[in-house]
């Protein structure tokens, strides 16, 4: 049977909307055979998704993405086919998860400092059901506020940089979110490299960085990628010896321009992560 790999996506456990069985359940019905749950810097919702895989008889690797710090901007990293209850990494990740508490109260008091905005980290928390407050549950917030149309507009108004609700990101060095992710036993991939507007040649310097310090692979088809990013990131991978993974960064049904199970096949000069699963 052909394989259709979906190794990128968020439950409730971190800013999607699904619960991590619910969403097992809509990959397994898109078509996808392998998945992987990847929330942002929690494993809160791996056991949960790994038995409703196995129920389904779904291939299912356990993943995270971790929130870096690199050259004063934020990166992702994938990590793939971590053991979920490695103590090096959960205690990294709980540093992540206190950094996270405090940025959302800052977040809160630079809303209501710069943009009058009332209440939003009890709002913001309020539509958080996993552990950690992300950008998108203030996004979500602001919009049932009538302060935008939606999420997207959000982010472009209030939360990036320049913007009152903007926090800069005090994350995991890159050497250490690829340490932790070997330690437990997995392997480290840059997520959606097309998504942050690094020239060519800054790019190519990360991916050097990032392959010396054990970096496995490359997010070369993300469903954040156009055709011609997928066939540049492909080129990219090939250049500097890394495994080329492939995920939708599906976060529920409220974001309908991003479905599960419609992501490309990888460019043929790939070599897959998944070769020696
Ligand atoms: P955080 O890790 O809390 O800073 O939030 C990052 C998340 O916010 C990303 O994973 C996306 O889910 C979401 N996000 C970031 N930028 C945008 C945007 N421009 N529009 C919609 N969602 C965004
Ligand atoms: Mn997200
Ligand atoms: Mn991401
Ligand atoms: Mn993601």
């Amino acid at each position: 049977m052909q394989q259709r790999y979906d190794l990128h996506s968020h439950s409730k456990a971190s800013d999607g909307t699904l619960s991590p069985a619910e969403l097992v359940c809509r990959a397994r019905a898109a078509g996808i055979t392998h998945f992987a749950l990847t929330d942002h810097d929690t494993l809160s919702g791996i056991a949960e998704a790994q038995g409703q895989a196995q129920a389904l008889g779904l291939g299912f690797t356990s993943g995270v993405e971790i929130s870096v710090s690199w050259n004063k901007r934020t990166l992702h990293l994938l990590g793939l086919g971590v053991d979920a209850n490695h103590p090096g990494l959960l205690q990294g990740l709980d540093g992540l998860l206190a950094f996270r508490v405090w940025r959302a109260e800052e977040i809160a008091r630079r809303l209501k400092r710069d943009a009058g905005i009332a209440d939003a980290l009890a709002g913001a928390a309020a539509l958080a059901q996993g552990d950690l407050i992300g950008r998108t549950h203030f996004a979500q917030f602001l919009v049932q506020a009538g302060r935008a149309k939606g999420v997207r507009e959000v982010f472009k108004h209030f939360l990036v940089n320049g913007k009152p609700g903007h926090v800069p990101g005090d994350w995991a060095s890159l050497e250490q979110a690829i340490g932790w992710i070997r330690a437990a036993g997995g392997q480290a991939v840059l997520a959606h490299p097309a998504r942050y507007s690094l020239t060519r040649n800054k790019l190519r310097g990360l991916l050097g960085q990032f392959q010396e310090l054990g970096g496995a692979g490359l997010e070369v088809v993300s469903g954040s990628h156009s055709l011609d990013d997928c066939q540049t990131m492909a080129h990219h991978a090939r250049d500097f010896a890394l495994l080329a993974s492939a995920g939708s960064d599906y976060h529920g049904p409220e974001s309908p321009w991003l479905e599960l199970g419609r992501l490309p096949p990888l460019p043929s000069i790939c070599r897959p992560i998944w070769q020696d699963w």
